[in-house]
C-alpha cells in the first residue's frame, strides 16, 4: 500500500513523527559509529526519502557524528530517531524500534557486517554486505 501511514517517536513523547508509504530499504547496521550512538549492539533503520517523513513536533536536536551525518535524537529523554548524511541527499534513515510498531517493518538485509560483535548472531539468513550497501 503506497499511501500506508505509521507513526513512531520517542520514549518520552517530546519528538512525534509520522510517514507515509514504505521504506526504500530496512536493515540492520553494525557499523561501530551506530553501535556507539545507540549504546546498542546493533541498529535497525528504514530508509525514506525526506518528503515521506513528516515531524510532528518541533523538539528534535541532531548531533553531527560525523562532518558528512547527523544523528536526530530526543533532547529530553535521549532516545535515537534518525540519520541524515550528505552521502545519502534527500534521504532519511529513521530507526525502526522508534516506530509505534516495528514488527510491521522486517529488515531485508544487513550491512557493516565487517564490524558485527562477533556474540551478536542472527539466525535469520539475510543478504550481508561488508560495508554499505547500494542505495536505490
Ligand atoms: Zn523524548
Ligand atoms: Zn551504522
Amino acid at each position: 500500500m503506497a499511501d500506508q501511514q505509521r507513526e513512531g517517536g520517542c520514549q518520552c513523547g517530546a519528538v512525534r513523527y509520522r510517514i507515509t508509504g514504505e521504506p526504500m530499504m530496512a536493515a540492520l547496521c553494525h557499523c561501530s559509529m551506530c553501535r556507539r550512538a545507540h549504546a546498542a549492539p546493533t541498529v535497525a533503520w528504514a530508509m525514506f526519502q525526506e518528503g515521506q517523513v513528516s515531524f510532528m513536533t518541533d523538539r528534535l536536536a541532531h548531533y553531527a557524528s560525523s562532518p558528512d551525518a547527523k544523528r536526530g535524537f530526543c533532547p529530553v529523554c535521549g532516545t535515537q530517531i534518525c540519520f541524515t548524511a550528505s552521502f545519502i541527499p534527500g534521504l532519511i534513515d529513521i530507526t525502526i524500534g522508534s516506530l509505534d510498531q516495528p514488527e510491521t517493518m522486517p529488515p531485508a538485509l544487513h550491512y557493516w557486517e565487517s564490524r558485527r560483535l562477533p556474540w551478536m548472531q542472527f539466525a535469520d539468513g539475510l543478504p550481508r554486505h561488508p560495508e554499505l550497501p547500494p542505495f536505490g
